[in-house]
């Protein structure tokens, strides 16, 4: 039984006044939601919402993190000063930072350790460009981050972390994938981790990320390995993430 998960990466928007405004609107909707919500602010809107929440039952999380807990490492945060915050979740390996930040499947291991040591939910995006998807690599591609990203990772449930399958060309794009080719690409993931980890693999959850709307999350969450979704620009409305969030 895995509770979905809606979780707001807001990427490079709100400052503090935005996002308490934020949740001025989203609190009051937020006592209806039955599945798990979590939101990812920027760094410097992080303690805010933190303090906001409190007692409210969303989850907070970051966009990124170094793997040391301290050190000469400029504009870089550490573990421990995120769970100071406190947050549960770190994003780890967005495209975004694949693609324009020079992380890597190395850096992103070395994070996924670190973020499980200490105690913070790593959620681990993968995902394809849309040359990979039309030389018909998407598969490879994917599982090849997914085991890169685990290489020597040990887990005692399948709590300990999250996946987010994102395909580069969805995002921001207002393409969608498929329900079906999400599904397919999540169903791999999940049979990777089985190798990985046995049958706790069908307690990790697997988001779907890319595009998500209210007029199109409902078909995802109805494929059986889909376990909710990883919503960017959405994700900035109250009104928009509340909608996707009770999509029933
Ligand atoms: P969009 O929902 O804006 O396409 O962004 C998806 C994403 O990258 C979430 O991490």
């Amino acid at each position: 039984s895995r509770t979905p998960l809606f979780a707001g990466n807001w990427k490079m928007h709100k400052n503090v006044k935005e996002t308490l405004e934020f949740l001025d609107d989203f609190l009051p909707l937020a006592k209806d939601i039955s599945s798990e919500i979590a939101i990812f602010p920027p760094f410097t809107s992080l303690y805010a919402a933190a303090e906001k929440i409190k007692g409210s039952g969303i989850k907070l999380g970051a966009q990124n993190m170094h793997w040391e807990d301290r050190g000469a490492f400029t504009g870089e945060i550490s573990p421990p000063m995120l769970k100071e915050i406190p947050c549960d979740y770190v994003i780890i390996g967005h495209s975004e930072r694949r693609q324009y930040f020079a992380e890597t499947d190395d850096t992103v291991n070395k994070k996924v350790k670190s973020a499980i040591k200490h105690g913070i939910t790593p959620v681990i995006c993968v995902g394809e460009s849309l040359e990979q998807r039309e030389k018909g690599m998407t598969l490879s591609v994917v599982l090849a981050q997914v085991e890169k990203a685990l290489s020597g990772v040990q887990i005692g449930c399948g709590n300990d972390l999250i996946f987010a399958y994102e395909p580069i060309w969805a995002i921001g794009t207002g393409k969608v994938a498929l329900p079906s080719d999400a599904q397919e690409v999540i169903g791999a993931i999940r049979e990777k981790l089985c190798k990985l980890y046995g049958n706790v693999a069908q307690d990790i959850r697997i988001l779907y990320g890319g595009s998500v709307k209210p007029d199109n999350i409902k078909d995802l969450m109805a494929q059986p390995d889909i376990d909710g979704a990883l919503v960017g620009g959405a994700s900035l409305d109250a009104k928009a993430f509340y909608q996707i969030a009770t999509y029933n």
